[in-house]
């Protein structure tokens, strides 16, 4: 069977989309206002905890614009993503991170509206990790480095995001470690095999 698809009809019996006000891709907007979820904030952005974190520590910091995604930023936003970036630094510099190691940087294709900074330790280590999809989203050049976005905004004054044929290529990459050349069979192999690279 098929999925279902939820109309509402008006009152001239034409089908309408639903609303997206509730919908599981505007989650970070709710987040973004409850104390349980910041981690920090200051005029410009917001910093959470990623509800279901890919690794030990997985956190996102959200511009209090409305900027939607990547695909909207402009020169005008260089000051915005920058400053993203030095908090993003802040962050992993604390006591409580500095002794793990970090990546920052966004998804070439982002699941949930506002934009978003993924700051992610890099042990990968997760019960939210389970997917092929989840970890290429990470691991490949579908995760886009904020020091490289920031970098190419400022030279050429736009971002320049892979194509959405190059974004399902890169989501559907054969499985590989992240830290050593070994590939691994499945996801719980993958899973097994990077527990060798925790300490
Ligand atoms: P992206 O694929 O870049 O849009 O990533 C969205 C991130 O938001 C994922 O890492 C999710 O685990 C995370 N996420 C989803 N829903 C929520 C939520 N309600 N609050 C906080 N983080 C969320
Ligand atoms: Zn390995």
């Amino acid at each position: 069977m098929g999925p279902k698809r939820i109309l509402v009809k008006n009152q001239g019996n034409v089908a309408k989309k639903p609303k997206l006000s509730g919908h599981w891709s505007l989650g970070l907007l709710d987040a973004m206002k409850d104390p349980e979820c910041v981690v920090k904030e200051d005029d410009t952005v917001v910093v959470i905890k990623d509800k279901y974190p890919k690794a030990e520590f997985h956190y996102l910091i959200a511009p209090k614009e409305d900027i939607s995604s990547l695909k909207k930023v402009d020169k005008t936003h260089i000051d915005l993503l920058e400053h993203m970036q030095e908090l993003a630094e802040t962050i992993v510099n604390d006591n409580q991170h500095k002794d793990k190691s970090f990546r920052m940087g966004y998804h070439a294709e982002a699941s949930m509206v506002r934009l978003h900074l993924h700051v992610i330790s890099n042990d990968m280590n997760s019960n939210a990790l389970k997917t092929k999809k989840h970890w290429n989203s990470f691991t490949t050049d579908f995760f886009l480095d904020s020091k490289e976005v920031c970098k190419q905004l400022k030279e050429e004054g736009t971002v320049t995001l892979p194509s959405a044929e190059t974004c399902k290529k890169l989501l559907d990459t054969p499985l590989k470690c992240h830290k050593c050349e070994y590939i691994p069979k499945h996801m719980p192999d993958l899973k097994k095999h990077i527990m060798t690279h925790v300490q």
